[in-house]
């Protein structure tokens, strides 16, 4: 069975799933991981996905993206913060637009939640109330969970000053229901109304007050709130013992690291963005990178070569899904999907043929007729068409800002400068003699460099070499068989004359 059906068979009907999001700053591709798993499991559970949003949450630095403008911010809620770009509302929208553009094209369905509205409108008042009455309850679990004494003056609320607009820079002199008073760092005494948004519970009482709040059936949360003492052990006390009522069920996931270098994380600038990946590839394969593993293990995500073998599997798993018999490569094509499933299986053309393609031509058109030579395509030729297109483009993406070198070349327009041995030539002109009898195909052009090689007894290295010599100007190119099928064969023959004449 697939992880996100044995995740569903552990909820009940119509369970709500949870997942949180901290904007302080861009969000890279780790973060689709919780929200992907959540989607999944929704899915399966025929639940309802929601995403909260930390916006109350507090500036913590003057990270390296932004300028010292920001200094007089530290400290202060990121719904709060002014947006960088000047367009969104504030400094949590500023970052979480690209990021929901993103789960939007992989067609993830969910309502949004800030949580600085939550509290504006009221809705932790009344578990704001219970945490503060059962204050030294609380204090206990938190510090029998983590190992550490909290301070004579802990208070389970963060009130923001009314002054200076910073959160938890302030003690906590007394509570008058609804009001905190405290008194701030900057000299200021004042009172929050628990009702709106004039301060937050604390982290660890925070996530515990959401799932009774909003009565959260399951969440999925990276492995650092999982570990021993983090906030997943404190919340589930803090729910249980303070709201009387059972945590939600937990799914733990583990990182995506970038390969060779570790998990993405913003502050060590280990990072591909989302948006990356998504110009890269399609959604579907987006998805299918988060679907096919289980949640416990980490990722490694290669932007180099790995990125074809990424597509290369989705491609294996679409041949199963019609073609095959698998279960669970059928489960996990199926939750890649962002609809329904094709109803036929769509034309691929590989990636690795691609990178060739849209390094010989530039016209689409052009391609399509050297893609689908030989090919019925039927009355799907349109739609196929685009498809090919939407891969061609990314493709595109991928040879200009994450391919290895050693893939790229450009066909030379003329024959350049070479140097031919007399043993090349008779060897081209073999070669030239001989491709008119057999097909135009990868096999059929690789082995007609062996056979006329072996004819004029010329090293097979130095055979395979003198193509790309007269075709790339270098020693060195894409798999031969694969690459002469690839282009026009007029052309070929053309260039095969013009170095045989020099
Ligand atoms: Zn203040």
């Amino acid at each position: 069975m697939h992880w996100a059906e044995v995740e569903a068979n552990e909820l009940g009907e119509d369970p709500l799933i949870a997942t949180g999001e901290a904007p302080s700053g861009p969000i890279h591709l780790g973060h689709i991981r919780e929200l992907l798993t959540g989607e999944a499991i929704a899915r399966e559970a025929d639940g309802e996905l929601i995403l909260i949003v930390d916006s109350i949450d507090p500036l913590r630095k003057l990270y390296p993206f932004l300028d010292d403008s920001y200094n007089e911010y530290i400290g202060r809620p990121l719904s709060e913060v002014p947006c960088i770009c000047g367009e969104h509302d504030n400094y949590a929208e500023h970052f979480m637009e690209p990021f929901l553009e993103s789960l939007e094209k992989m067609g993830v369905d969910l309502n949004l939640i800030y949580a600085h509205e939550m509290y504006a409108e009221g809705e932790y008042a009344k578990a704001t109330r219970i945490v503060i009455k059962k204050k030294d309850e609380v204090a206990e679990i938190i510090s029998s969970k983590t190992g550490r004494e909290l301070k004579d003056d802990w208070f389970p609320y963060n009130p923001i000053c009314s002054e200076c607009g910073k959160l938890g820079n302030s003690v906590v002199n007394g509570f008058e229901d609804p009001y905190v008073l405290y008194t701030c760092e900057c000299g200021y005494q004042g009172k929050a109304d628990i009702r709106t948004d004039d301060g937050k519970l604390p982290w660890r009482c925070d996530w515990a007050a959401r799932w009774w709040i909003l009565s959260i059936d399951c969440e999925p949360f990276g492995k650092d709130h999982a570990a021993s003492g983090g906030s997943w052990d404190t919340g589930k006390e803090i729910i249980k013992k303070i709201f009387d009522r059972e945590p939600p069920h937990p799914v733990i996931y583990e990182w995506i690291q970038l390969k060779g270098e570790g998990p993405m994380s913003s502050s060590s600038g280990v990072v591909v963005k989302t948006e990356d990946l998504l110009n890269m590839v399609s959604p579907e394969v987006a998805r299918f990178l988060i679907m096919r593993p289980k949640p416990n293990t980490h990722i490694d995500f290669d932007p180099g070569f790995g990125l074809l073998d990424m597509v290369d599997e989705y491609d294996k798993y679409e041949e199963e899904y019609f073609e095959g018999q698998d279960k669970d490569m059928k489960k996990i094509y199926e939750l890649s999907q962002i609809d329904e499933v094709p109803k036929r299986k769509p034309l691929r053309i590989p990636y690795r043929h691609l990178v060739n393609l849209v390094q010989i031509y530039d016209d689409y058109e052009k391609m399509w007729k050297v893609v689908t030579e030989g090919e019925q395509v039927g009355s799907q030729g349109e739609a196929y068409f685009e498809r090919m297109k939407q891969r061609a483009k990314s493709v595109e993406y991928w040879l200009e800002n994450f391919a290895p070198d050693m893939v790229k070349f450009s066909i030379k327009e003329e024959l350049p400068d070479v140097d031919l041995s007399d043993k090349e030539i008779e060897f081209l002109k073999e070669y030239r003699d001989s491709i008119d009898d057999g097909k135009w195909t990868s096999e059929q052009l690789h082995q007609l460099v062996h056979e006329n090689a072996d004819a004029v007894n010329l090293n097979k290295g130095k055979a395979f070499r003198v193509f790309y010599k007269i075709l790339l100007g270098q020693n060195k190119g894409p798999r031969l068989g694969r690459f002469l099928s690839q282009l026009e064969k007029d052309f070929v023959k053309e260039r095969l004359e013009d170095a045989i004449k020099v």
